[in-house]
């Protein structure tokens, strides 16, 4: 069965946001050739989901969309840390 293009689209989206887990998890090597970055559960690196999320909306796109979660991340951190102070 042919995936759609969106279906496909989604799986980097997802793909990119799995790298950036709320809560401790498990990190490996990247599945991919030739990559020697982290991902999480052995599956693709967040770079690697963002190439390849590229090829179907294009380079700004994927790298916008990948800096924003970026951003959410580094918040979400940083409101656990506020939380732990305010306690
Ligand atoms: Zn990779």
């Amino acid at each position: 069965m042919k995936r759609s293009k969106v279906y496909l689209m989604y799986s980097h989206v997802e793909g990119i946001r799995r790298n950036y887990p709320y809560w401790p998890s498990t990190f490996g090597s990247c599945a991919a050739n030739n990559c020697t970055n982290s991902a999480r559960g052995g599956g693709l690196c967040a770079v690697c989901h963002e190439k390849k999320l590229a090829k179907y909306v294009g380079a700004d796109h994927a790298k916008r969309y990948h800096d924003s979660v970026k951003v959410e991340h580094a918040a979400y951190l940083d409101m656990k840390d506020a939380i732990e102070v305010i306690d």
